[in-house]
This record gives structure tokens, sequence and C-alpha cells, in this order.
């Protein structure tokens, strides 16, 4: 066989040959572009250990509900989680404009993604189970989780649980939604997307008079279930008020509303409370609804008013999202939550839950 030589005519290092050992900046994951690296919520560390959540003294805590065997008609809201936490382009540290100074929220407050609740396909009691389990271990914590849907069923186990950790009765929810969701029964389930609410109040967790509902429309529920929420002395707001009083008017009295008595808040934004136009993703759309930026102006008036308890954003269904505008949406809902509650942080208020980590 003949010797092989080497060839002299090939570089030595292909690296230097084509330019590739040039002094490049290499980029952490918080930095790199959206689609790059891990999926978190605004690339923030990956948090799921309730012990670390503590130590780190987290202010809020993203949490993931991907869950969909709920739902009355369109599916898809349990790939809601991953599509919102991925839809933003910008990275890094953001600079918040719609907040008064300037304010680069996460200098300044300590967010991360505790992960999603251990759930699996088709067994909806089980998903409920673990969505409460998840949202009460990190709302034990302190820190203020904010949930992504994930279809609207998760708010009974997600507000009982922040209402357990806190003291039942001693929350208010402000929901936004185009759908009153207080059905006593979806076809003869109990824990449908169309009922959370009713359980919320029939079990206790929450009191009907502080239970304030803004931007119903369209042609359900029944006379009968207006009833049933009347007799709680449930408050809601109609999306004609709004078209005739202004979103900041409306949202002002729900804020009262629902601090009639209670000291904090739970904010359930369906998303399908933001017109079709505007947010086509969702399972149950209704035409005639609020401008997302009503939405969002609504979200910083409230949070920044409020002590908030907990959010969730649900309802997302990315394979009815075209161009991912409902998914967006529920992004910057999420962060001029954030963004109120730096702000916040920044004059010198407390945004995590203190008095839990005292009495534990
Ligand atoms: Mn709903
Ligand atoms: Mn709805």
């Amino acid at each position: 066989m003949a010797e092989r030589r080497p060839d002299r005519s090939r570089p030595t290092s292909f690296a230097s040959h084509n330019g590739w050992d040039g002094d490049f900046e290499v980029f952490s994951d918080f930095d790199l572009p959206v689609y790059v690296g891990p999926s978190t919520f605004q690339k923030l560390p990956w948090v799921t250990d309730p012990a670390e959540l503590r130590s780190r003294g987290v202010d809020v805590a993203i949490v993931g509900a991907p869950f969909d065997d709920a739902v009355s008609h369109r599916p898809g809201a349990r790939f809601g989680p991953r599509a919102i936490r991925e839809a933003n382009y910008a990275t890094g540290s953001l600079h918040s404009l719609q907040q008064p100074g300037y304010l680069e929220p996460f200098e300044v407050l300590n967010v991360v993604d505790a992960g999603d609740a251990n759930i699996v396909p088709a067994m909806l009691e089980r998903g409920h189970a673990m969505v409460y389990r998840k949202v009460h271990e990190v709302a034990a914590t302190g820190a203020i989780p904010i949930i992504l849907g994930g279809d609207h069923s998760i708010t009974w186990p997600s507000a009982t649980a922040i209402a357990e950790v806190r003291r039942p009765g001693s929350i208010g929810i402000v929901h936004f939604d185009a759908h009153a969701d207080t059905a006593p029964e979806d076809w003869g389930q109990l824990a449908g997307h169309g009922t959370p609410m009713r359980r919320l109040i029939e079990s206790g967790a929450v009191k009907g008079r502080n239970f304030v509902q803004v931007g119903l429309r369209g042609y359900w529920p029944p006379v009968n279930v207006f009833e049933w929420m009347q007799e709680q002395g449930m408050r809601w707001h109609f999306m004609r008020e709004i078209e005739e009083r202004g979103a900041e008017a409306v949202v002002a009295d729900a804020i009262g509303e629902a601090l009639d008595g209670p000291d904090a808040v739970y904010l359930s934004l369906d998303i399908d409370v933001i017109d079709p136009g505007m947010a086509p993703g969702t399972g149950t759309p209704e035409p005639g609804g609020m401008l997302t930026r009503e939405v969002l102006r609504a979200i910083r008036q409230i949070v920044g008013a409020v002590e908030l308890a907990g959010m969730d954003v649900v309802e997302v269904s990315p394979p009815y999202d075209h161009a991912e505008t409902t998914a967006m949406a529920a992004n910057r809902a999420v962060l001029e939550a954030i963004g109120a509650l730096a702000a916040k942080k920044a004059a010198g208020r407390t945004v995590r839950f203190e008095r839990v980590a005292a009495a534990r």
C-alpha cells in the first residue's frame, strides 16, 4: 500500500483558515434570542424546587398549567404555556415603557420560571390535583404565582390553592372574560371550563360578593345562571358597560368591589375577553370584545392598586392563533403585571407574600 503523505494544500486549522477563530462574544442563555436555548418564560431561570424558590427570595414565579381536558369547544390550550413563554422577540433586561420613569423590571424584581404542573392527557381530576399541588407549593414559598393556562378550569384549583395558603375568603377575584364560567355543570361535568367560578364560590374559597367579572358578552349563560350569581352577591360588568363608560372607570369599580372586605386580589384573564380580531387563538371566541391595549392598561391599573395574590392567563389555543397575536397578548399581559409589581418594589413596597413565611 502506498504511504499516505500529508496534503500540504490543506490548512492545518479550518477555524483559522475560515475565519472562525475570531474573538466572538458568547452570550448567556438570558441574553440569547428567544428561539435559542431553553424555552422558559422570558429566558428566566427554571427553578422548580420550592426550597430554592425560598432561598432565592423569589418575588414572582411563572407556573405552566398545560391542560385542556375540560374544554367545551375548540381544544388546544394545552399548548398555551409553551406558546406564551416563547411569544416575545425581546430578551435580556427589558425596559418597560408603559411605566413612568425608567424601569427595567427584571433588575428590580426577582422572577423565575417554576416550571409546569405534572400534567398528562385525558385525566381531568388528576390534572386539577396537579395544578392545585404545584400552585400551592409555589405560593407557600411567599412567591406570587402567575399561572399560564391551559383552559379556564385550572382557575378552580389554582385560585383555591392561593386562597388556602393565605386564608379562605381573604382574596377577591377580578375575572376578565367574555363568559361568566359559573355554569352548574358542562353536560354533567362539574369541573368543565364553564364551571370553575361556581366551584370556587360554592366551596368557600372565595366569597361571591368579592367575585367581579369584566367583559361579559355574547349569548351565554342563561337567566337562571345570572340569578344564581346574584344570589351569591357576585358583581359583573358587561362589555356594553365598557363601551358606554370606558374600561378605566369600569375597572376602578371592579377593584373596589373585589376589595370590599379582602386584602388581596387574584386576577384571572381569559384571553377571550379580547376581541377575536386581535386574539383569535382561543377555544370559544366571542366577537365584540376589548382591545388588547385596554386589557394591558387594565392590568397595570389593577396590579398597581392592589396587593396581587396571584394571576392566571388562560385559554390561549396556539393551533388557532394566526401570527401568534393571541400568545403575544398573553405574554404582554404577564409582562405588564410584572412591570407593575417591579414599579411597586422599586418604590419600596413588598411584593412577596411575607406572612406565609412568618406563619411557617
Ligand atoms: Mn373563561
Ligand atoms: Mn371565555
